[in-house]
Formats: C-alpha cells, sequence, structure tokens
C-alpha cells in the first residue's frame, strides 16, 4: 500500500492486518516526522516511505502499545514519546502491564490477541526524550489525552482542524476485530484502558476541538464538518 495525502504536508501510511495499522509523516524541513510507529511488519514500508519524502528526523509514539511501536527500533532515527508513556516503550512487553483481556466479549478474540501482539511488537524502545502538552512539532501542537494510554498524545494544527490521534478514537472494533460501519466511532474498549473514564473525558476533549479531520490510529481518517457529534457520541459508547 502507498502513501496517501491526508492534509498539507501530511502522508498516511497503512500497513499490516487488513492495512489497519497507521503510521503518519509530518512535513518537516527537508524530512519528515513519523508521527506512531505501526506494526514490526511495516518497519521495511516505513523506511522506503520515509526515503520518498527526505529522511525521518524523528519518530514520535502515539502512545507506547505493541501495535503502535512496532517500527520504531528499526527506524534509525530518535524516538520520543510523552513522559507518562516512557516506562511502558522502554518496557520489553508486548501485552502492556495494564491490558484486562479477559473484558473482551468475544473468546476467540480473547484467545488471539496475546499471539497478535506479540507478533505485532517491535520489542523495547529507547526513548531519546520526551514531548509534551503544547510542544510544536512540524507546524502541530501536541495534546496529551490521557486514558487509553497514561502517556497518550495527538497533534493538533488549528489552521486546517486536523487532528491526528493516535487511540484516543477508535474506528475499529477492537473486541470483535473488525472496523466499525463507516463513519461511525467509539472511545476505545475499556479491556486496553490504563484509565476508561479518563479516556472518554480525552475523547470529549477531542470533540471540543472541533475537529474536521480526524487521523486516528487505524482505520482511514474521518473527514466531515459534524465530526464534533460523532466524536461526543462516540465518548458515550463502551
Ligand atoms: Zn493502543
Amino acid at each position: 500500500m502507498g502513501l496517501e495525502k491526508v492534509a498539507d504536508g501530511v502522508w498516511l501510511l497503512r500497513g499490516d492486518f487488513r492495512g489497519a495499522m497507521n503510521v503518519y509523516f509530518l512535513e518537516d524541513g527537508d524530512g519528515v516526522v513519523q508521527f506512531d510507529a505501526g506494526t514490526k511488519g511495516m518497519r521495511k514500508a516505513v523506511k522506503a516511505a520515509g526515503e520518498q519524502l527526505g529522511g525521518i528526523k524523528r519518530v514520535v509514539l502515539g502512545h507506547a502499545h505493541a501495535d503502535h511501536r512496532g517500527t520504531a527500533p528499526y527506524v534509525g532515527a530518535p524516538v520520543f514519546c510523552h513522559a507518562d508513556d516512557v516506562a511502558d516503550a522502554e518496557n520489553d512487553a508486548a501485552i502492556t502491564p495494564y491490558f484486562d483481556l479477559s473484558q473482551l466479549p468475544v473468546a476467540w478474540v480473547r484467545w488471539i490477541y496475546p499471539t497478535l501482539l506479540r507478533h505485532w511488537d517491535g520489542g523495547a524502545v529507547r526513548i531519546a526524550g520526551t514531548v509534551a502538552e503544547g510542544d510544536e512539532i512540524a507546524g502541530f501542537r501536541v495534546v496529551h489525552f490521557p486514558g487509553h494510554a497514561p502517556g497518550l498524545i495527538g497533534l493538533w494544527r488549528e489552521s486546517d482542524r486536523v487532528a491526528l490521534v493516535s487511540d484516543v478514537v477508535y474506528l475499529v472494533d477492537s473486541g470483535r476485530l473488525k472496523p466499525l460501519p463507516e463513519g461511525e466511532a467509539s472511545v476505545p474498549h475499556p479491556a486496553w484502558a490504563w484509565d476508561h473514564e479518563q479516556a472518554k473525558q480525552s475523547l470529549r476533549r477531542l470533540a471540543a476541538l472541533d475537529p474536521c479531520v480526524v487521523g486516528a490510529g487505524h482505520e482511514p481518517p474521518l473527514r466531515g464538518e459534524s465530526l464534533r457529534a460523532t466524536l461526543e457520541r462516540a465518548a458515550e459508547k463502551h
């Protein structure tokens, strides 16, 4: 799968399981910043995309879950994340300690996730530095959206209302391993949550930004002028 243009200076690479794993590239001078790191199986495609875009200067993780840090050790660029996700990023466990797979509703899905997570993971990541709320990254502002992960961050560009948000919102039904119907969204399933109530609060905060493009961690971006209502409704599911 090739690079898709999401917005001015923003590119999306989709890969791995059903093409549902997203890695974003943000033009920054003569190269790019990589936002989120997908799965280990995407490492060659990420390298090729980075070269095509002038080279990856640094990697910023939206959060440290296995399916978001997979390529990070293989890119050859320094990796940054929020301070509250450093410990999980630098831990070699593919299954993040606060995950509670017993909450997933379907037996075969509960059973297969440990295998999937280990397959997706690229292992422990050395974190070169941290980013925090308000920092500027390639023309975007860092927003801290704790809940699904303690150090979950999104990137927000007010000028064209583009939000890149990792797993602040799901466009997938992770409990059944399939996409949600087009245009639908939900707060991530509580099985993955560090703090599910905070995850809902963070999703309401994203809604309040009133974005017209939302690039999530999985599935193609949401677009439209009524995303605020979609996101507000999503915060009440689960
Ligand atoms: Zn996640």
